[in-house]
Formats: structure tokens, sequence, C-alpha cells
């Protein structure tokens, strides 16, 4: 050994493991690994006794930990980082701001597809067939997986005793001979096609001639060199042979086999190889007239434009059906040729449709797509597309917030008032909306926040100044806003002209739209049939076992389920309580409207449109689709129907129960119900030649919520409520953190919270601190939950400060023998 080597130090890395665990753990770095490692790839280490996890790389230091012994990194999987810096910063931030553990965010943010860990599983690649490139070992580990279809990670340790199981696998894997997949998760499939060329030393006409007849002796490989060269004619164009054939050109054929392809290719006369075909080739890439923007669509885009030299945000507030899209894309267009990346957020559900067709259109194979319904690899193809560059702009759901950008010049955030931007379980509880605004002040870029129905903090941060503000006030092509109604069911009830759920003035005009051959929306912000069954006699209710809160009925199905907990019951056919056969549903859903309809008007086309009809990876697309084609005459749903949908042929929208929505005990529910409610109704009459109308069943038709809806008076209502949450205290005037304590025996649990929220009182003042009290539904699978909710000035208050004498608290009431197991939940800027 030289002594250059002895001379050398050792190299100690930080990682962030995917655990929640508070600090980084430092490991030591095998001395082969010095020169390869870098800050953001990733490691394989062993946590604990058995298990073997992924890990992330945050320093590379010379400096041991001092109070344990570290132990070595085993592998490193990436020679160069998949994790930037931009991004080892935006996550500290998130896990700091939103009292979690950096290694929480880390979790949440890397796809499955890129963490190996001890409860991954392993299965056969299918098309793996060639088994001469495996060691006996591997072969061993193939031969129990086919006698098993899948091993765990503990199986395969078994398996070898001795041997460095995580090098194995990685082995198999880059053999392609397994696929690694999540226990619980969808499994991998590799979109890979394998393909055929001929050897280069055949690529000559002589050498073919050549080749041909030397293969007299062995006609079935002499026909497949025939076939190949039918269909890649390469003595007329040698190029050809670049591109290849698919195997699965061959395999098709039963007069040819496997055997003699291999053969061939073992002979050198052909090679095989692969190539990566795009999972985003399902999004159609349809072409359609170029547009161009209207007078005031340009203004926008100019407007917010100019903003942005002093401002890191602007919010564009334009009425539904104002033609945002446009104004968005031409922005689009300006960042990327300005040479930075691009993000745009939509909500979960929206992303599915529309308006990615209508981005693909224009942006191709530039556009990557990250959500929630895609696979784990088609997320895995999303992240290293963007490391690779393929990918400069991309539009997601809110996880896309921690895709690996390294410039990204512009974030939109579309329907910005949406509340599934906020993550509530599990941690990292962060708003995507609001850590998009942090981001673009580390990557120096800017934020576009767009809807028709701003959140308030986001208006109120407009009005004042801190962000743009820019207001589209007209829809596109002067379609004009919906005409209301509002409907008076108190009234058509005394007068006996209810039928049911339907009014008849909504029910004439159903009529009088299937009549017309138009289409019609209704909205009924509750799925399932009945939020109730009810014993007429001794009024017994459905409740679940396990949870404070009714259990829906779901007729279709035929059964009882909790919303809160997943729980199902048999319907039961007489009352459990008294054995009484008169159980009646109570209250309705959007199953009973759809099955009303059905009785009534037997010749409409119906489709249901909520959580229960779209859990299939395409089923919401397929409505959505349909609904456009003009397949469905009356599309009931939740509100998954107002979800940014553009539809031509709308001419009706009828609204259920919106005095439900209206007055739900929640302090943001005025706001909630003038945004849900106006959304849906810019589905209708989004055509200037076909104008629309909505009808709102109310029980209170003069209520001034409603008069502003049907004015569409956005200002009035931000102006009323802005004054209600300035005079209470409420957010965007404070932020809120909502301390959550749960536990199973409902006197530990409030007990601790008292004690809890009396410790926070007494630092805090009473002013600041609400409750312990129990939420609108107190028990969830089977744990008794108390609220104390925490108001801050956004002004004079050290909130890093609080935050963690919040933390500190929390940990001294875990430290109480008695209260140890307790679950506390802290939810920075809770919705
Ligand atoms: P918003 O998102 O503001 O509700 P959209 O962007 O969906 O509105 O636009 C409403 C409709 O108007 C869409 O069907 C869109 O294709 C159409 N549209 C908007 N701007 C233009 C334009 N400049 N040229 C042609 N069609 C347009
Ligand atoms: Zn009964
Ligand atoms: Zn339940």
């Amino acid at each position: 050994m030289t002594s250059f080597f002895e001379e050398e130090t050792t190299l100690f890395a930080d990682l962030i493991l995917p655990v929640p665990i508070p600090s980084l753990f430092t490991y030591r770095v095998p001395r082969e690994m010095s020169e390869l490692i870098k800050v953001g790839a990733r490691v394989i280490v062993q946590f604990g006794k058995k298990r073997v996890i992924t890990a992330v790389i945050a320093n590379i230091h010379t400096n041991p930990p001092l109070k344990y012994q570290a132990k070595y990194i085993l592998e490193l999987l990436d020679e160069q980082p998949i994790v930037t810096a931009r991004q080892l910063e935006l996550f500290k931030w998130v896990a700091e701001y939103y009292l979690c553990n950096i290694g929480e965010v880390l979790n949440v943010a890397l796809p499955a597809g890129l963490k190996i860990t001890s409860q991954s599983r392993i299965q056969l690649n299918p098309e793996f067939d060639y088994e001469e490139l495996l060691t006996e070992q591997e072969k061993l580990i193939l031969e129990e997986i086919k006698k098993h279809q899948t091993l765990s990670y503990e199986e395969v340790e078994r398996l070898i005793a001795k041997s460095n199981i995580t090098s194995v696998i990685k082995s198999l894997v880059g053999k392609r001979a397994i696929i690694l997949f999540e226990e619980v998760k969808e499994r991998y499939k590799p979109k890979v096609v394998r393909k055929v060329r001929l050897g280069a030393s055949f690529m000559d006409n002589d050498a073919l001639v050549k080749l041909t007849s030397s293969l007299d002796k062995v006609p079935k490989q002499q026909e497949i060199v025939l076939r190949y060269l039918s269909h890649v004619p390469v003595y007329n164009n040698p190029e050809l042979n670049q591109k290849g054939l698919d195997k699965s050109f061959f395999s098709q054929d039963d007069k040819i086999s496997n055997a003699s392809l291999n053969s061939l290719i073992k002979k050198g006369v052909f090679e095989q190889f692969e190539i990566f075909v795009s999972r985003f080739e399902d999004v159609p890439l349809k072409d359609g007239a170029v547009i161009t923007l209207t007078e005031s669509q340009k203004e926008a885009s100019a407007q917010i434009h100019d903003l942005f030299a002093e401002k890191e945000v602007v919010l564009l507030h334009g009425i539904t059906g104002s033609g945002k899209t446009e104004v968005y894309i031409e922005l689009i267009k300006q960042a990327l040729q300005s040479g930075t990346q691009v993000l745009f957020l939509l909500p979960e559900i929206a992303l599915t449709t529309q308006i990615v067709v209508r981005l693909r259109k224009v942006f191709g194979d530039v556009m990557g797509i990250y959500h929630s319904k895609f696979s784990d690899n088609e997320r895995v193809e999303v992240w290293k597309g963007i490391l690779d560059g393929k990918f400069q702009f991309v539009v997601g759901v809110r996880s896309a917030i921690f895709l690996p950008f390294n410039n990204l010049g512009l974030i939109i955030v579309d329907e910005e008032h949406e509340t599934s931007y906020k993550q509530h379980e599990p941690a990292p509880r962060y708003n995507a909306r609001d850590v998009a605004v942090i981001m673009s002040y580390m990557h120096k870029g800017k934020v576009l926040l767009g809807s028709a129905t701003p959140s308030l903090e986001s208006y109120y941060h407009a009005k004042n100044g801190r962000y743009g503000l820019v207001e589209m006030t007209q829809r596109f092509g002067n379609a004009a806003l919906p005409a209301f109604e509002l409907i008076d069911i108190k009234k058509e009830k005394k007068q006996r002209k209810m039928k049911n759920e339907f009014s008849s003035v909504l029910l004439e005009n159903l009529e009088h739209n299937l009549k017309n051959k138009e289409q019609t929306i209704l909205f009924q912000n509750r799925r399932g049939y009945s939020p109730y069954l009810q014993c007429e006699e001794c009024h017994w209710i459905s409740e679940c076992a396990n949870c404070d809160v009714s259990l829906t009925y779901h007729m279709r199905v035929g059964e009882l389920r909790c919303h809160y907990c997943g729980h199902k019951e048999e319907v039961p056919r007489t009352c459990p309580n008294c054995g009484s056969t008169k159980v009646k549903t109570m209250g309705y859903g959007t199953e009973k409207i759809e099955d009303e309809i059905n009785l009534m008007f037997p010749q409409a086309r119906v489709q249901r449109m909520d959580l229960d009809t779209t859990r299939a990876k395409n089923a919401y697309q397929q409505i959505i689709q349909e609904f456009e084609d003009g397949g469905i005459d009356i599309l009931v749903g939740t509100q998954m129907v107002s979800k940014g949908l553009d539809f031509d042929n709308v001419s009706m929208v009828g609204i259920f129960d919106a005095d439900r929505i209206i007055h739900f005990p929640e302090f943001r529910a005025s706001e909630r119900a003038f945004q849900m409610l106006t959304q849906v109704s810019g589905r209708a009459g989004r055509r200037a030649e076909k104008p629309g109308k909505v009808l709102i069943q109310t029980a209170n038709p003069a209520q001034k919520l409603l008069e502003r809806i049907i004015t569409n008076d956005y200002t009035g209502m931000y102006e009323a409520e802005i004054a209600e949450r300035e005079k209470f205290n409420y957010p965007p005037f404070t932020r809120l953190i909502k301390v959550t304590v749960k536990h199973t025996d409902e006197p530990v649990s409030n007990k601790a919270a008292k004690i809890l929220a009396e410790k926070l009182t007494a630092e805090l003042g009473a002013s600041r601190v609400l409750g312990p009290q129990p939420p609108l539904v107190e028990r969830v699978r089977n744990q008794f939950l108390f609220d104390i909710l925490i108001k801050l000035e956004r002004e004079k208050i050290n909130f890093k400060a609080v935050k963690s004498f919040i933390q500190e608290k929390v940990i001294d009431v875990l430290t109480d023998k008695t209260l140890k197991s307790i679950q506390v939940v802290i939810d920075v800027d809770c919705l």
C-alpha cells in the first residue's frame, strides 16, 4: 500500500432517509466510492437491523459523527445527482415551515420508482429471455421467483445467505431480468421495445448475398433474414437498418422460432437493441386551428409581463370562460423561449383531460405530464426527463412542485383557490400554491396565480400590492355569463309542486333542454344514494362503528359506506334496533338524482360523475369525452363537474341543496360556496351562440351570498368576507395552525388536548388559542379527536419561534407517562 492511500482522509456523507426522523444520518463512504459520490445522488444503506433503504446525499465531509459509529454506504445508485441543489434547499424549507422532517418531504417528493426499500418486492420481467447472461446465484433467484411469482427483499436475502443483496438485485435489474415494485402499488410495465437490426458487417450488398446463400442449410434462419429484408429494404437504403424491426414482429409468426432468431443474434447476423418509448404518446397530439389571442387576452398577457418586472407574483382574475388558458399558453411560450423551465400546476382532477390535450397541441414533446393516476414508472420518466432536459415544461398536480427543476422561470397555478393544492395526509402538509411562491424566490422566477374565484388570501395580497393584479371581465367571443334563476323550494313544497328533490321549474327546464338536444349538468355535492338510513319507528340512524358519522347508502352496490374510514356494511332489511321494516333513505346524493332522472326521463342518456364512478384510471376522461361527443344528455355530479371543464353544448346547470354548501359550519363557508357555485355555473353557456342558464334550488332565495353569486359580484363577496375575517382575526389577517390530538380513549385525548391548550395559552394568550374542541366529526377510525386552533397575526410575530415553541409543548405533553400514546398532528396554514 502506498503512502498516498494512507494519507487519504475518509469521507462521510450526511444522508436524507425517507423516514419520519428529525435529523440527517451520517454514513461512511467506502474508499472506492469516494471519487464518484456526489450530493444529490441516491445511495443504499442499511437502516436498523434488517432494512435496506434508499437515501439521498445531502452533504459530503470528513467529520465522523460524534455519537455513533458510522456504517458504510452499501451502494451508490447514481453517478449523476437525481436531486438538485435547489431541491434540497426547497425540501429543507418545506420541512421547517410545515413542521415535519426532511425525510418525510423526500418520501413524498421521490416517486416510488426511485426508491428501493426492504418493502419492495421483485417479479420476473416477462420480456426477459437471455438467461445465459446470469450468474449461478442470479439463476437461483430467478427460479425462486418463477415458483412464487414474486419475492420480497427478505426472501431474496435468505436465498443468497452471505452475499450483498443490493448488488445482486441491482445486477438483476441492470440485466432487466427482474422488476422491482412496491408491494401495494401497481406493477412496473417497462415501455421498452426490443428490436433487431442487421449487424454492421452485413451492410453491403455483397455480404448480404453471401449471407443468404450461406444460410441455405438452415432454412428457418434464412427465412428470418429474408423476412427482415422484405420489411427493411436495406439494399435500397442502408439508413433504414438503424431503426431495425420490432422483435415482436417475428414472434407473432408461428413459422418463426425464437431459437432460430437467437442463433442469428449469437452469430452476429442480427444485433439486438432496445428503444424506450415515451408513455406520453398516449395523449393524442391532435392538431387544431391556430389560435390568435383576442385583444383582451393580448392585453392581459402584456400586463402580466410588465407586472413581472416588479412583482414576484401576479394574480390573474378572469371570469369563467374568459380564456385564461390562452393567456397562460402565451406566457409559457415566452418563458420557454427565454430558456427557462416552466411548471403549470392544476388541481388533481382537472388534469386528466381537456387542458392537457390543449397544451400538448401547442408544446408537443417538450411537455411532461405528472399525475397521481400515472404509475410510478411514468413519474420516474418525467423526473428523469427534467434532469436530462427533455422536458422543459411540466404540467402536473401539487406534488410536481418537488420535481428536479434547476432553472424554473415561471410557475402557473391554475384554479389557485382550489383546496386540493393542500396536502392533508401524510406530512408534509404543504400547500403547493404557497410552496410555488417560495420556490420562485429560489429560482428567481415568477408565479402566476389564476382563477375566476380567487382565494381571499391571494386577492387580499393583490389588493395590497404585494402581488400584481390583472383582471379579465369578458367571456371569450362575447359569450354572456349564464342567466340565473333562484327557485324557492319552500314555496314549491307548500304548493306541492316538488317531485322528490326536483322543483317543477327545474323539471320543466330539463324537459325543454332534452327536447332541444342541449346538454345539462346537475350538481349535487354529495355522492352515494342517500347520506343515511333512518327507521321511521324508533328513529335509528345508520352510523359507522368506527367514526361519529352516518353511513351513506350506496344503492348500486347495495352497501352502506363510511366516507371517512371506508368501512362497509350490508344494508339491513329491518331496523337493527327495533326490527321494524320501515327503514327509509334520508337526504339525497348524486346516485339518487341519477336514479330519479332515469325514472322520469327514461329516454334521456344520463351519466354520473363522482368519486365512485371515476376510480378507474381513465374513467374520468372517458366520461368527459362522451359528454363532449354528445353521447350524454344529463351529467349528474359532485364538484368534480366544475373543475375547469369547457363544453360547447351545455346550456343549463341545475344546482341542488345550495343552502347546505352556504351554511357549512366553517369560517370559510361563504368563500367556498361562492367559489363552488360560481365555478359550476361557469360550465354553462360558454359559446356565444348558445346562452346558458343556471337554476339554483334554495329554501332562502333572499340570501345575500346568492345575490352575489348570480350577479357575479366577486368584489362584493370579497369585501363582506374580508371585513368579517379582520374582525375575528382569521386569515388572511392571521396564519392558522391546527393542532389535532388523537387517541382511542376519549378522556385521554381530551386531557392531553386540555393540557396542551393551557400550555399554549399561557404563552400566546387566550385570544390566539382556540379550543380544544372536537371537530365536526369527533371520532374517526376509532380515535377521538380534539382540535386546538392557533391564530397568529401576520405582522410582529416571529412565526418560526412560535412554531418551535408549539413543537416543544407537544413534546412536553408527550413526556407525560399517561399521555405518551396520544398522536399529535400539527397542520400549518390549515384549510
Ligand atoms: P377559462 O379557463 O378562462 O375559463 P378557457 O381558456 O377555457 O377559459 O377558454 C374558454 C373557451 O374559449 C375555450 O373553449 C377556448 O378554446 C376558447 N378560446 C379562448 N381564447 C380563444 C382564442 N383566442 N381563439 C379561439 N378560441 C379561444
Ligand atoms: Zn327502529
Ligand atoms: Zn368510519
